[in-house]
């Protein structure tokens, strides 16, 4: 049998933190699952150890790159191990740059490495078997955790501590990796892959409130925000004088991307401009706005994103 080879790439995060101390380096993070695949070369590369707070968008690029890099140098999959706070981030983020690569898997954990009953290793072990089948691929980028396979363009962290933390609100999971192995229960979808060039900050997130108004909006224009995503508060309505306001940034041209607070539905007509010119997305506002960054370093017309949002994934 020809040996398999896997990446981990490492990022710090929950899944090698203690509960005093420095964190776990990756090398010491992944010896503790080699003896679950005795088949396979496991190749580390540790790009930093940080919570997910402090995940950059230059951090973001370097963790594309690497990825990238360790198929071009003939991984059969990639699995990143990652904080769960922002970790839905760059799951959709490897899922909109990485193209048809091979399995790549992201990870994390919601105890600590030595906590009494940790979670990390056992997600860890079940995202290297999800990254071993070549079927994973064609999925794009998936999150392991808890035995469930998620589609990084869904899934999201839903509790701030409980064990369960991470879901797929209105889809669930797209199948399940544990003890009787990896079964998909659902098939995958046709994607387009878009080559984005960088990610363009500043683009910045708001949630509409009741009555809320357009004082945030007029500050971050006037800070020189490249784009605005909106959660909405329901199916795309806002608030007459955030409205007004958005409209001026759209004449001023600032993109602005339209989906909703709630935790799934979207904004109506998903992909396309609406009569003030605002593109709506059926994504959370986190991805929305991953995805115009990334939309940015292409376009800055609304028209032109429009279409990229109209894409899957
Ligand atoms: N502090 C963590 C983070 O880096 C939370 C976690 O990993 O679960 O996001």
């Amino acid at each position: 049998m020809t040996q398999r080879r896997l990446d981990i790439i490492t990022t710090g995060g929950t899944i090698a933190s203690r509960s005093e101390g420095p964190m776990v380096p990756g090398e010491q993070l992944v010896s503790h699952v080699r003896k679950f695949f005795p088949d396979t070369e496991f190749n580390v590369h540790e790009i930093c150890r940080k919570g997910s707070n402090q995940i950059t968008t230059d951090l973001l690029w370097g963790i594309g790159s690497q990825v990238k890099k360790s198929f071009k140098d003939g991984a059969n999959g990639v699995v990143i191990t990652h904080g769960t706070d922002t970790l839905e981030e760059t799951a959709y983020f490897l899922d909109l740059i990485a193209g048809p690569l091979g399995p790549i898997v992201v990870t994390g954990s919601m105890r600590e490495f030595d906590s009494a009953s940790p979670d990390g290793l056992a997600n860890l072990v079940e995202s290297c078997k999800v990254a071993l089948e070549p079927v994973s691929a064609e999925y794009g980028v998936l999150v392991v955790m808890n035995d469930r396979i998620h589609l990084a363009r869904e899934v999201t962290k839903v509790h701030s501590w409980l064990v369960d933390a991470i879901e797929s609100p209105g889809v669930g999971p797209v199948g399940y990796a544990g003890k009787h192995g990896v079964k998909y229960t659902v098939k995958p979808l046709d994607r387009v892959h878009v080559e984005y060039t960088a990610l363009v900050p500043p683009v910045d997130l708001i949630k509409a409130g009741l009555d809320s108004g357009a004082r945030p909006i007029r500050a971050l224009i006037e800070a020189r925000s490249r784009g605005l995503v909106v959660e909405s508060l329901g199916h795309g309505h806002l608030p007459p004088g955030l409205t007004e306001c958005l409209v001026s940034a759209v004449k001023s041209n600032v993109p602005v991307v339209i989906t909703t607070r709630c935790l799934s539905g979207g904004a109506p007509n998903p992909g396309t401009i609406t009569e003030s010119g605002f593109v709506t997305t059926d994504l959370s506002g986190a991805k929305a706005r991953i995805k115009l960054m990334l939309a940015l370093s292409v376009t800055n017309e609304p028209e032109e994103i429009a279409k990229m949002f109209a894409q899957y994934p």
